[in-house]
This record gives structure tokens, C-alpha cells and sequence, in this order.
């Protein structure tokens, strides 16, 4: 679905993102672990454009990333993106969050968008918040909000940047849970995260960064118990 060949990024001097190959398959859950400034929110962005590259191809179903214009627009409603801080329109309520995109980027019709932001609050758990402004709900409730919003434009794939770093200890689980239920639903995910619990038990495959290089990419299993680089070992001994 997702296929990045050979990717480069800079950051003027800085290089981030060091010959990244990396195939995402459709149902697939790939978490991305890896020490603070190896390039994961970079590669993340990268796949949505709100980062460009400097060499090497992202396609997604075949084509190449668009640049601009309309064709950005639907790639952006394709490629979801969920971030840390949720990132919500403060001044709209929940419903409207939900409805915003389908009705101006999908044009579809007002009430068919509403009818539909009701049933994805409804399966992230927050419908009785529909009428309520962002701040009014808590960090959890919030970040489930965001995850209906990105499901309501019905993307092919959702990049997750730490859904869960921002919130309270008691909200973590209500948030992976959705996320859990989106990956059993066949959902094709793209996880960022320090929580291992979800690596463990919904990940496909773990790919492990450190220097904007994979370092690893086995499956959780394998990487977890059989960890092969010394920086992963590191990595791990920190973590667990
Ligand atoms: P963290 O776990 O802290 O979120 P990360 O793995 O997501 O880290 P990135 O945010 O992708 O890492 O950053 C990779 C490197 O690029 C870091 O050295 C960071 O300082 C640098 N960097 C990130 N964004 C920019 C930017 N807009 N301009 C310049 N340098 C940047
Ligand atoms: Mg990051």
C-alpha cells in the first residue's frame, strides 16, 4: 500500500532520514520505536507530505506522492494522521470537528456527514460528547475524538505520532483500545509509541529507528525476546 525506497531527508545540514526502505501491506499494523531525534515523527510526515524528501520515491498504491494542489488535499484524506497534542478546532464542537472534513473536502452533503460523525463517535466511544467544545472533554476523550475525525475521511492508511504521550495514565488504555479495534477491523496503521503493551499485542511488525536509519524490522515476537543490534538491546533495557 505505503512503499518508501531509498528515502533521504535533511534538515539543512542535519540528515533525518538516512536511505529508508519500508513497506507498508494493506491490514497491516507497523509500530515504530526508537530513541528521542531518530527521525520517527520525520518518516511519519514524510508519508502525508506535511514533510518533503530530498531523494528516493514514496508511493502509495503505485503513485507518487502529489505535490500540490486538489491531488494533496485527497492524499492528506487518505494518509490520516493522529498527533500527540490531538489537535482539534478549539472553537468548534465534536460534531463539527467530525463533519468538517467530509463536508468540505468529500463534499458530502450536511446531514449525511453528521449521520456518519454520530456513528464513528458512537464507536470511539464519545457520543454523548457530540454537542460539547474540545476543551470541555478530557485528554482521552479528545484524542478519540481526533480518531473519529480521521476515520471519517475514510483514509486508506492512519499514521498514529504518540496518541498516548500527551495523556494521563488512566486515559492511555481508552485510547489503545480504540486503536486495537481499528487494527482488528483491518485497518492499515502506522504506529509511532513508547507503549510496548501495544507493540506487543497489535503490531505486525516493529521497526526500530535510531540515527534515521531502520536499524531493525522483524516482528514483535522476534524483536521483543531476540532483539539483534546492541542499539535495540539499549534501547529495550531503558524501556522495560
Ligand atoms: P521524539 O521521540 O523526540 O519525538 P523523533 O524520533 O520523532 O523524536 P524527529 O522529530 O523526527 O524525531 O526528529 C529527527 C531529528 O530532526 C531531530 O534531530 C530533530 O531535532 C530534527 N528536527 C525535527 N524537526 C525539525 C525541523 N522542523 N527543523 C529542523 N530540525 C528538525
Ligand atoms: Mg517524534
Amino acid at each position: 500500500l505505503v512503499v518508501l525506497k531509498d528515502v533521504n531527508k535533511y534538515y539543512g545540514k542535519l540528515h533525518v532520514l538516512k536511505d529508508i526502505n519500508l513497506t507498508i501491506n494493506e491490514g497491516e499494523v507497523v509500530v515504530i520505536i526508537g530513541p528521542s531525534g531518530s527521525g520517527k515523527s520525520t518518516l511519519c510526515r514524510t508519508i502525508n507530505r506535511l514533510e518533503t524528501i530530498d531523494s528516493g520515491t514514496i508511493t502509495i498504491d503505485g503513485k507518487p506522492l502529489p505535490s500540490e494542489g486538489r491531488e494533496l488535499a485527497r492524499l492528506r484524506a487518505e494518509v490520516g494522521m493522529v498527533f500527540q497534542s490531538f489537535n482539534l478546532f478549539a472553537h468548534k464542537t465534536v460534531l463539527e470537528n467530525v463533519t468538517l472534513g467530509p463536508i468540505k473536502v468529500r463534499r458530502i452533503p450536511k446531514a449525511q456527514a453528521e449521520q456518519r460523525a454520530r456513528e464513528l463517535l458512537q464507536r470511539v466511544g464519545v457520543a454523548d460528547q457530540a454537542d460539547k467544545l474540545p476543551a470541555q472533554l478530557s485528554g482521552g476523550q479528545q484524542q478519540r475524538v481526533a480518531i473519529a475525525r480521521t476515520l471519517a475521511m475514510n483514509p486508506k492508511v492512519i499514521l498514529f505520532d504518540e496518541p498516548t504521550s500527551a495523556l494521563d495514565p488512566e486515559m492511555i488504555n481508552e485510547v489503545l483500545d480504540v486503536m486495537r479495534s481499528l487494527a482488528r477491523d483491518g485497518m492499515t496503521m502506522v504506529v509511532v509509541t513508547h507503549e510496548m503493551g501495544f507493540a506487543r499485542s497489535a503490531a505486525n511488525r516493529v521497526v526500530f529507528m535510531a540515527d534515521g536509519r531502520i536499524v531493525e524490522e522483524s516482528t514483535p515476537e522476534e524483536f521483543f525476546a531476540n532483539p539483534k543490534t546492541d542499539r535495540a538491546k539499549d534501547f529495550l533495557s531503558k524501556i522495560l
